[in-house]
């Protein structure tokens, strides 16, 4: 006896077939005749292993507009705009507005996300509060959370000592910033401690890195080198890579063997480099977003990230993961059968890749976590950004959104009902 069968229902690869979930846990991927104590019929939608984000910045998230806007939508008005925010800001505002997108991620079917945590604050409430948010949520969506001195390791005075105590306080993963450090021998000697403090502590490592348009950023450089020789292969991601896009393009020829070398993952953040790079170009002007195909060509997992949600740099977003994957496949060119379709795949098993998800996916003894979308397949799942119409988190159903369906009266024609925009 299964506690819920999902029934019919198209996996990511086009098989059709039933699901059975037991404890918690994914115990059947069969045709089942057997009954249950729930039955979802998934006939003719898509059923996926659920969407993750590998980069987030939930202690700034639902802040948007306070005290101000970002005039100008750089990165760096966007990191001066957050450093007086922070200020005054409470541990339980951080708390309310965090679980706040939470419940937003959980409706979307979006149930591990890798936060980076800002640990240049002496009083370390964002840090507080986040653990907090980690613990409540931990039932229905995986929280990783990254130290991260936002303001530069280096450059502000006390951000070392804080992300030493903020890592001694259980944060997950080691971040940094070398672009915003004082000049690129600072940047490149954070690089190298950073690294160190997490194969000391058998942590992975997530860095902001080469956030820039600057051709000349070689911070992905340093951190490929510093994964190789600390044998760290699979255990570090580099955010951003934006400077990428302007770099020469014989230097990125050899760059990016050596980054498939070092085992270093990517992580694209489409709707933010695309908002925030290119910023001092007049025309033509950059698109700002790293060489996602490139590397993937050269063996590279790349994710797509969703940055910012209603905060200092970025004043939309939804939690969407299938919103930030459209951007990005635009952005990209990202437009052949298969690019289409590795573009679903990279908010989904990619991500959770790089996040080094145990338990993920759908086979038999993985987490019973899935999504059930109005949609045929990926691709029409891109193009609809479709409907999460069941979630399903650790065998429990955690959100229902009703199908949109379009109630059609139109002169001359019969009355009608139409799955919107669907073509199956
Ligand atoms: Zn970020």
């Amino acid at each position: 006896m299964f506690d819920i069968i999902v029934k019919g229902g198209t996996l990511p690869d086009g098989r059709v077939t039933d699901i059975g979930i037991t404890d918690g846990r994914i115990t059947a991927i069969e045709p089942l005749e057997t009954n249950a104590r729930e039955t979802i019929d998934a006939t003719g939608d898509l059923v996926s292993p659920p969407f993750v984000d590998p980069h987030f910045h939930l202690d700034a998230t639902q802040s948007y507009g306070t005290p101000r806007i970002n005039a100008s939508g750089t990165l760096l008005e966007g990191i001066g705009l957050w450093g007086e925010l922070k200020q005054v800001m409470t541990i339980d505002d951080m708390i309310a507005r965090a679980l706040t997108y939470c419940d937003w991620a959980a409706s979307m079917g979006l149930l591990a996300i890798r936060s980076h945590v800002d640990t240049c604050d002496d009083t370390l409430k964002g840090v507080e509060a986040m653990l907090e948010v980690r613990e409540q949520v931990k039932d229905y969506i995986d929280l990783q959370l990254v130290a991260f001195p936002q303001d530069g390791l280096y450059r502000d005075p006390t951000a070392r000592a804080n992300t030493i105590r903020a890592l001694d306080m259980g944060l997950d993963v080691v971040g940094g910033i070398p672009h915003f450090e004082r000049t690129m021998a600072d940047g490149a000697a954070s690089v190298r401690e950073l690294c160190e403090m997490a194969a000391t502590r058998g942590l992975r490592v997530d860095m902001h890195c080469d956030e820039s348009d600057d051709p000349m950023s070689r911070h992905i450089e340093t951190l490929a080198y510093e994964a190789q020789r600390l044998g760290l292969h699979g255990r570090v991601n580099a955010s951003h890579l934006t400077s990428m896009h302007s770099m020469d393009n014989y230097y990125v020829s050899k760059l990016l063997p050596l980054i498939a070398e070092a085992g270093v993952s990517a992580v694209a953040n489409p709707l933010i480099n695309i908002m925030i790079q290119g910023r001092q170009d007049t025309f033509p002007k950059r698109r700002g977003m790293t060489r996602v195909k490139e590397m993937q060509a050269h063996g590279i997992t790349v994710g797509w990230g969703q940055d910012c949600v209603l905060d200092p740099w970025y004043s939309l977003g939804t939690a969407d993961m299938l919103d930030v994957a459209f951007m990005g496949m635009h952005v990209a060119q990202m437009s052949s059968p298969d690019e289409m379709a590795r573009c679903f795949d990279m908010v989904t098993q990619q991500n959770a890749a790089i996040m080094g998800l145990d338990d993920y996916g759908l086979h038999v003894g993985a987490n019973a976590s899935l999504v059930i979308l109005d949609a045929a397949d990926p691709i029409e799942a891109l193009r609809l950004r479709a409907a999460r119409l069941c979630v399903i988190s650790k065998g429990r159903i955690i959100s229902r959104t009703p199908r949109m369906d379009a109630s059609l009266s139109l002169p001359g024609r019969p009355e009608t009902t139409r799955r919107r925009h669907r073509t199956s």
